[in-house]
């Protein structure tokens, strides 16, 4: 698929933060068990002063429609179980997706395990698919970030992360009963947290004049 460059901003693995997404290990857990996925594709709409989470389009390379961003969101409970890529409501296909790279270590270890399933898994959850995009509401979906909701996606945030190292550290032998992890965990719940809420803020907020 082609895209008039002009108006829009293509994202792939090559941007700095799909790359973020591709590399965070701690982003396996979204990925295998609560089935976010991110497009390998994504459009930014530069010539629209509306905020960025209103110019975001995913384009599906099967029917060639560019999908509003937020078709795929927590609001329209569509944000997870998207395990097998993020589904195509207009023609039925999957849209191809970035795969987290502890994911794809994760799942080419367990093969001999799940891919047995790996067909009829699919067929099922394919299945179930038209009946999640029946009622997609796009327009009524609000920034999680806007006003002061940035604290408290900020917050969650930084205990989310906390709780995953909390996981991870024992794995790699570091004890988390010591001051150095709890001063860590500390301040990134305290000061982590709502500086990147306060990040994604600005980030939701700016308008396509001002990035262009
Ligand atoms: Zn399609």
């Amino acid at each position: 698929m082609h895209f008039d460059k002009n108006k829009y901003k293509v994202y792939t693995w090559k941007n700095w933060m799909v790359l973020h997404y591709i590399l965070n290990p701690g982003l396996a857990i979204n990925e295998l068990i609560l089935g976010q996925r991110i497009p390998k594709v994504s459009l930014e709409d530069k010539t629209s002063d509306k905020p960025f989470l209103e110019r975001s389009y995913v384009p599906c390379p099967h029917c060639e429609t560019l999908h509003d961003g937020r078709t795929w969101s927590t609001q329209n409970g569509t944000a997870f179980k998207n395990w097998f890529g993020l589904y195509c409501p207009n023609c039925g296909e999957i849209i191809p997706c970035l795969m987290n790279l502890t994911t794809r270590l994760v799942l080419t270890i367990t093969f001999p395990v799940w891919g047995w399933f790996k067909k009829s898994l699919k067929q099922r959850w394919l299945e179930k698919q038209p009946a999640r995009y029946k009622e997609i509401e796009v327009d009524q979906i609000e920034n999680p970030f806007e006003g002061y909701g940035w604290i408290k996606e900020g917050f969650s945030w930084g205990i989310l992360t906390s709780i995953l190292l909390l996981i991870f550290f024992p794995i790699i032998g570091i004890e988390i009963f010591s001051r150095q992890v709890i001063v860590t965990l500390l301040s990134l719940i305290l000061v982590g947290g709502p500086l990147f809420g306060f990040i994604m803020k600005l980030f939701f907020e700016q308008t396509g004049s001002k990035a262009a």
